[in-house]
């Protein structure tokens, strides 16, 4: 345990670090809890309780808190969800946050079936990478998944990003016995587009998910797999690192397959990220439900940025280390929080 004297110095510290020593540079942000989609890992068993419209936080105080923790050396800012795209006025909120982050790397995270024709207006605000998330390429599987008809419009949704000069990485959740047998497909996709084609290992978030030990896909059968059809070259990082998912570039091809692999091999060593969820909470790790509450001191008379960074420093300081929680929890639920609450 971390002695007061030290915490305190931290507390004070102009840069975001954690009591391991993680220096935090990395802030995902949660712009709705609404999603378009119903898709069978993320949302709740029972049905989905929207938040309040008036507990959610108002772009004006999104902003206010990305413009304090700018200064404390954050470097890369996600947009998500919910799905991001589905709240109104988004374009004109992700324009002020490259106002108020200028040179700041912004990103998407979009299940893309509300992106049409908006790709060129994106790159213009200055988005430069998206994440979109596709569990197949077949539309009655996606249609399985997801819970709707709207295959095309995702699918088209990277072409469209890729010709407006996003950089795009798909996202595929690895469901073992939906989209496993469609491993082909997705690396022919990576082969032939200049993309980054990632399988997210399915994680046991959120304790009302349909989480199920049976659809579990691990990144190394993955691989072994892939490597089977395709010739596999890993991309060797350097000091930088990689952040959680590991890459290998295809022999021949424009693209790269990679693996995130949340579950069987854990990168909380080296996590940098802090989620804001659209509630206005603070949440240091995805698999713990430990939140610092914001929204209620933005909104209080007494309100002052003093106290709004002394919160986020706080939030900081406490980060745990979360593959203990996963391993002291079990894989049933690790969190009560479903992904589309917290921001995936
Ligand atoms: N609506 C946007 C989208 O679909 O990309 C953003 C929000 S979504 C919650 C963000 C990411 O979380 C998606 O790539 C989704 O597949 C992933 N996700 C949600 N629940 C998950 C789970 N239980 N295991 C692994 N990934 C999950």
């Amino acid at each position: 345990m971390e002695s007061r004297t030290a915490l305190s110095s931290r507390l004070d510290s102009p840069r975001l670090a954690d009591s391991f020593g993680r220096v935090v540079n990395y802030l995902r942000v949660s712009v709705t809890d609404r999603c378009n989609l119903r898709c069978m890992y993320c949302r709740p068993v029972q049905d989905f309780k929207a938040i309040e419209h008036s507990d959610i936080l108002s772009y004006e105080e999104y902003l206010r808190i990305i413009k304090l923790a700018v200064p404390l050396g954050l470097s890369k800012i996600r947009l998500t969800g919910g799905e991001p795209l589905a709240r109104r006025g988004f374009h004109r909120f992700l324009d002020e946050v490259m106002k108020a982050a200028p040179g700041m790397d912004v990103r998407l995270t979009t299940n893309g079936t509300l992106l049409a024709g908006q790709a060129k207006t994106l790159a213009g605000l200055g988005l430069k990478a998206v994440n979109i998330s596709l569990d197949s390429l077949d539309p009655e599987t996606f249609h399985r998944i997801t819970g709707a008809d709207l295959f095309h419009q995702a699918r088209s949704s990277i072409d469209e990003c890729l010709e407006a000069g996003i950089r795009v990485k798909v996202n595929a959740v690895a469901l073992k016995g939906l989209n496993d047998h469609e491993l082909p497909a997705f690396l022919e996709l990576a082969r032939t587009h200049p993309l980054d084609m990632r399988f997210i290992e399915f994680m046991p978030i959120g304790g009302d998910t349909l989480w199920d030990d049976t659809l579990y896909w691990p990144a190394s059968d993955i691989l072994e797999r892939a490597g089977q059809l395709a010739e596999l070259s890993p991309v060797v990082y350097g000091d930088e690192g990689h952040g959680p998912a590991r890459m290998w570039q295809i022999a021949g091809g424009q693209g790269r397959l990679g693996v995130i692999s949340g579950l069987s091999g854990h990168y909380c060593l080296t996590c940098n990220r802090l989620r804001l969820t659209c509630d206005g909470r603070l949440r240091p790790c995805l698999y713990s439900d430990t939140e610092y509450r914001l929204r209620p001191l933005l909104r209080s008379e007494k309100s002052s940025d003093g106290k709004v960074l002394e919160v986020l420093r706080r939030a900081l300081a406490r980060k745990p280390m979360g593959h203990k929680l996963l391993a002291e929890r079990g894989r049933r639920g690790v969190c009560a929080k479903s992904m589309t609450s917290i921001g995936g």
